[in-house]
């Protein structure tokens, strides 16, 4: 079994550890920041930064000072290698945003507190985006949300990284309750037909966008 500290990812060094702090929809506050930069001062971490996916790393850790910054951090353990929803990306949207015609922050945090923590075949990534500029790269997310005026486009399938894909739209003009009773179908989809390990891409790519469609619709 493995010694390796919660919420911890061992480093190049084979000795420092990095971590990874919960930031739902990328938001943060001042008393965190200050939090953040108390901690980092602190236990003398020498890289913190922000990841493409709205997350915070904080790298470089030593093994026993790890549970003491979550501790003083005061976030949940962030979930950074394992088999769960590792981010919801989301765009400011219509909150503040002259182009957003939806609320991408308000789906976004909504989406991370649904599945926060529920167990996947693979890593789960989310983005949500207020308008169809798409900001927040649903397209090739394993879901993504994008925002027009008539309502939320949903995709499924996407993916970056080396064996890129676009996500297909299995639905249109949804309302946001729809919306999320959709996304709630495309994840439990996942959970009950996903390989461990396999990513949304490759089981759309192995079972077709139709069979999805047929049992979600
Ligand atoms: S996707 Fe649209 S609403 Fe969101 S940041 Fe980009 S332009 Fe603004």
């Amino acid at each position: 079994m493995s010694d390796k500290p919660d919420g911890s990812i061992l480093q190049r060094d084979k000795e420092t550890y990095a971590i990874v702090p919960r930031t739902p929809a990328g938001m943060l506050t001042p008393e965190f920041l200050e939090q953040l930069a108390a901690v980092v001062r602190k236990y003398d971490i020498p890289i913190t930064k922000i990841t493409s996916g709205h997350r915070l790393a904080l790298v470089g850790l030593k093994k026993d000072d790890i549970a003491k910054v979550w501790d003083e951090l005061g976030t949940d353990v962030g979930r950074a290698s394992e088999l769960c929803l590792h981010y919801v990306q989301a765009c400011p949207g219509n909150s503040v945003c002259s182009l957003g015609v939806q609320d991408s922050l308000g789906m976004g945090l909504e989406l991370e507190k649904r599945y926060v923590g529920v167990d996947m075949p693979a890593k789960l990534k989310v983005g949500v985006s207020g308008c169809p500029m798409t900001c927040s790269e649903g397209y090739v997310r394993d879901i993504g949300l994008i925002g027009k005026r008539s309502g939320w486009i949903v995709a499924y399938g996407g993916n970056s990284g080396g064996r890129p894909r676009i996500g297909d739209v299995v639905a249109e003009e949804l309302s946001t309750e729809d919306a999320i009773a959709l996304v709630d179908k495309l994840v439990e989809y996942y959970r009950q037909n996903g390989k461990k390990r396999e990513r949304v891409a490759r089981m759309v790519d192995r079972l077709g966008i139709e069979a999805v469609k047929e049992t979600v619709l």
